[in-house]
């Protein structure tokens, strides 16, 4: 038996920040301070997510300008991966890219085929400090990828171009939390 709590159970969910608002726009800072509060953000981000059903999440999603990440995401041989990473680096993508359906919390709604590597690592810390590195295909490639773009203060859709991205953008504007 474990004694570990179940990540995100003392945890707040956090309003989530949507495409357009400034803070997912811009690079996140990266952690200096380990101590308690870092464990709640973590906490709540995992709150977060399971709230929204996803399978990553960025601090900067809960409007923390922050360089955390959260996941609890699938593997393509469908083994469950639960983590977080603190200052984390994209220190490989390689293999072919893929273009797969891809989402995000930030863009309720929207899903546009996105190419990704189908192999990254990314190294980095936990809330304790201790390294961490973290190896991914597939899907959750996918999702290192996409979570380490939004630490840079990227959008999957700036990943997109021509018909995809217009089309997008079109369905941004659309959408109910769209005009902003
Ligand atoms: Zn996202």
């Amino acid at each position: 038996m474990r004694n570990r709590p179940i990540p995100g159970s003392s945890g707040l969910v956090r309003a989530m920040s949507l495409f357009g608002d400034p803070v997912l726009h811009a690079p996140c800072e990266p952690v200096t301070d380990f101590g308690p509060s870092l464990t709640r953000l973590i906490e709540d981000m995992y709150a977060t997510m399971y709230a929204a059903k996803g399978v990553g999440l960025a601090a900067n999603q809960i409007g923390v300008p922050l360089r955390v990440f959260v996941y609890d995401c699938p593997d393509d041989e469908d083994v469950r991966r639960l983590g977080h990473v603190v200052n984390p680096r994209l220190v490989l993508a390689d293999g072919i890219e893929m273009r797969g359906p891809e989402g995000c919390l930030s863009l309720p709604g929207i899903e546009a085929g996105t190419p990704r590597y189908d192999h990254a690592v990314v190294e980095g810390v936990t809330s304790d400090g201790d390294p961490v590195r973290v190896d991914g295909t597939g899907f959750f490639a996918r999702c290192l990828q996409h979570e380490c773009d939004h630490l840079e203060g990227g959008v999957y859709l700036d990943r997109l171009t021509g018909l995809r991205r217009a089309r997008a953008l079109r369905a941004v504007r659309r959408a109910p939390w769209g005009r902003r």
